[in-house]
């Protein structure tokens, strides 16, 4: 028996990095795994039929994570077809860095909708399934760059601190449904979001990390999986920091 064994979960954003691993991670633990991915169509389908390989339900299903109603219809069909949804994970995430002066209006736009306004849809989307249930995990992957700020990413920070806001209002609106709201904080995790940077600017943060490294998206994904099972039945509202004491 699995952590995670007989629930669903859905996972935004798991063709690639972290919410790939976090998919891996769950399908192990015995969860149901319905995910989501947008432009790497080839590597969900893949994932699909990995995930499969674990004895559990698995689905990849094409949808962008900052379109309203594709949110409503995918969780419609996530519900339709593995009959429940217990645990819901907001990872679909991109960056378009620049400084503010030369950020442009569809840059900001585009980080805000695929990184928050994407928790709105689905968890607007999911409350009344979870409601009906008596029972859910939300998970919110934001970072600590939401908590701290960071030059040359002012969009990506506003919408990772609003994930954080979000995710508490969630917590106190649905406490009393027994439903949960969690963000975890990843500091600096080895994935392509951070394989484009050169690789002295990287050795550069991994020197500056106290426990001198990057972290695996399979550590974010040890979070969540926590965070999805009954083991965290009692947390709530709380932002998780998975840094190697980056921010602290
Ligand atoms: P990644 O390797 O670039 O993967 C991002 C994932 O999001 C991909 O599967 C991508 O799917 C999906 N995605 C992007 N836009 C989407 C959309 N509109 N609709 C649906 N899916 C979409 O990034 P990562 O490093 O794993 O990051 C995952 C999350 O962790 C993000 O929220 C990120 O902000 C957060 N985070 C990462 C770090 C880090 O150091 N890596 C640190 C803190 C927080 P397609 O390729 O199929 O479009």
């Amino acid at each position: 028996m699995g952590l995670l064994s007989g629930k669903t979960a859905l996972i935004t954003g798991a063709s690639k990095g972290i919410g790939r691993a976090i998919a891996i991670k769950y399908a192990q633990e015995g969860a149901n795994v319905a995910f989501t991915y947008l432009s790497s169509v080839e590597k969900g389908q893949a994932l699909e039929q990995e995930l499969a390989a674990f004895g559990i339900k698995a689905k990849g299903f094409r949808s962008d994570a900052s379109d309203f109603k594709a949110a409503e219809d995918l969780v419609n069909a996530v519900v339709s077809e593995f009959g429940a949804l217990d645990i819901l994970i907001n990872n679909a995430g991109i960056t378009r860095d620049n400084l503010l002066m030369r950020m442009t209006e569809e840059a900001w736009d585009e980080v805000i909708g695929i990184n928050l306004k994407s928790c709105f849809n689905t968890v607007k989307a999911a409350t009344r399934t979870m409601m009906k249930a008596k029972a859910g995990s939300i998970i919110n992957i934001t970072s600590v760059v939401g908590i701290k700020g960071n030059a040359g990413q002012a969009n990506y920070a506003a919408s990772k601190s609003g994930i954080i806001g979000f995710t508490k209002s969630v917590a106190l609106e649905l406490g009393s449904r027994n439903i949960r709201a969690n963000a975890v904080a990843p500091g600096f995790i080895e994935t392509e979001m951070t394989g484009v940077l050169d690789e002295k600017t990287v050795q550069g943060w991994r020197d500056a990390i106290p426990m001198k490294r990057g972290g695996q998206p399979e550590e974010v994904a040890n979070t969540c999986v926590f965070l999805g099972s009954d083991m965290s039945s009692y947390i709530s509202g709380q932002v998780i920091q998975v840094d190697g004491a980056m921010l602290t």
